[in-house]
């Protein structure tokens, strides 16, 4: 590998400042710094311990081609998971090490690498043709894989209170979106996800005498199977059907002798569109009604689903990776929740970024091939976008 890639120099750059969440270690600063030489106007936004920041590149104020609602912006997290225990990894986590064609490190691929290639294909664009028509800014957060409280959809709220014009018109969030090739698939959606903590009180008592004490085992195992026979529908053109997961039972019994005092279990529902936290909880809680038997729940949804309807965005973006990866991408809303959650209260927002095989895992890497072909489609959706 001897050509020179701008995107990895960056990637490596930022894949050694060690940011695990909500540790900035200063690469957010590295990262205005870049992006100020090019004539971006940077905001740091520190809320609790999490650091974001916002950056933007008006277009030159003479310019009466200036175009109304074209303001893009490029939405993503600098923290990082955990590299796991140590010694563990090939190449250190934050070594940055590039070897057989690969860039190895936590957040190579989720999503320093993905940042590397938003801020490359910026400076392509601009040294090619200049400043956009329009507003072009970075929505970039240190609380993704964290909480996620005071990072995207505090800055979001920032902008809002800033009025209409602050407000980006459309975003695309640089998650790697992908499996296993570059261009598979373009994220429209994702379901939302509620997790519910159920309990059921007995008597705890000794097992020759049971009618002395009662056992909330059996109770628990006959709501848990009613949860786990609940169909909630069968998806929709966009989503695959809602699902329900049963994650933990615990008991906590270490005696053999002795009948527990109560069961908890955990559950955990990805839902499509056709349900909200509003809709979903009663539904579940007549579920477990129907069983005729007394419990505790604790539900709490950490994102409602969301769908950007085919329109521009989307099909800019289908364009672009279609163009310089050879693929057509499906356009799924399958996999986890990320921060386009947030940003889909405001404005569309699209996800596609690089290949997810190894995120969160030991030896986190992307291929430096793959760095190159994302820049281009960046490149490719800024072009097809400001003409
Ligand atoms: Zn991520």
């Amino acid at each position: 590998m001897s050509h020179t890639s701008p995107a990895l120099e960056i990637a490596r750059t930022l894949v050694s400042y060690p940011s695990v969440t909500p540790v900035d270690a200063g690469v957010q600063d590295w990262i205005a710094h870049r992006l100020e030489r090019l004539g971006f106007t940077c905001t740091h936004l520190h809320y609790g311990e999490v650091q974001n920041l916002f950056a933007v590149l008006e277009p030159k104020a003479n310019t009466n081609t200036a175009k109304q609602g074209r303001h893009f912006c490029f939405a993503g997290h600098t923290d990082v998971v955990p590299p796991g225990p140590e010694g563990r990894w090939t190449h250190p986590p934050f070594g940055a090490v590039v070897t057989g064609g690969r860039l190895y490190g936590r957040g190579a691929a989720d999503m320093k690498g993905n940042i590397a290639c938003f801020i490359a294909a910026v400076e392509q664009y601009v040294e090619t043709y200049g400043p956009p028509c329009a507003p072009l800014s970075f929505l970039i957060t240190g609380d993704e894989e964290g909480r996620a409280i005071d990072g995207t959809r505090r800055v979001l709220e920032w902008l809002d209170a800033r009025g209409p014009e602050a407000m980006p018109d459309a975003f695309l969030v640089g998650e790697p979106t992908n499996p296993v090739c570059l261009g598979e698939q373009i994220k429209i959606g994702r379901r939302g996800s509620m997790t519910g903590h159920l309990r059921v009180q007995g008597k705890q008592g000794h097992v020759a005498y049971p009618d002395k004490a009662r056992n909330p085992v059996p109770d628990m195992l006959r709501l848990l199977a009613a949860l786990d026979a609940l169909v909630l529908d069968e998806g929709n053109a966009h989503f695959e059907p809602s699902n329900l997961e049963i994650t933990t039972v615990d008991v906590g019994n270490a005696a053999e002798n002795v009948i527990p005092g109560d069961a908890c279990a955990t559950f955990n529902v990805r839902f499509n569109d056709l349900w909200d936290a509003e809709t979903l909880a009663p539904h579940i809680r007549k579920t477990l009604d129907e069983a005729g038997i007394s419990y505790e729940l604790d539900m709490t949804c950490s994102g409602e689903s969301f769908l950007t309807a085919p329109g521009p965005l989307t099909e800019i973006v289908a364009a672009a990776v279609a163009r310089e990866t050879g693929r057509t991408s499906a356009l799924t809303t399958g996999g986890g929740t990320s921060d386009a959650r947030f940003i889909s209260r405001y404005r569309p927002v699209v996800e596609f970024g690089l290949v997810n095989e190894t995120i969160h895992q030991i030896d986190e890497h992307v291929a430096i091939a793959d760095l190159d072909t994302l820049t281009a489609v960046y490149v490719r959706i800024l072009t097809l976008w400001y003409a």
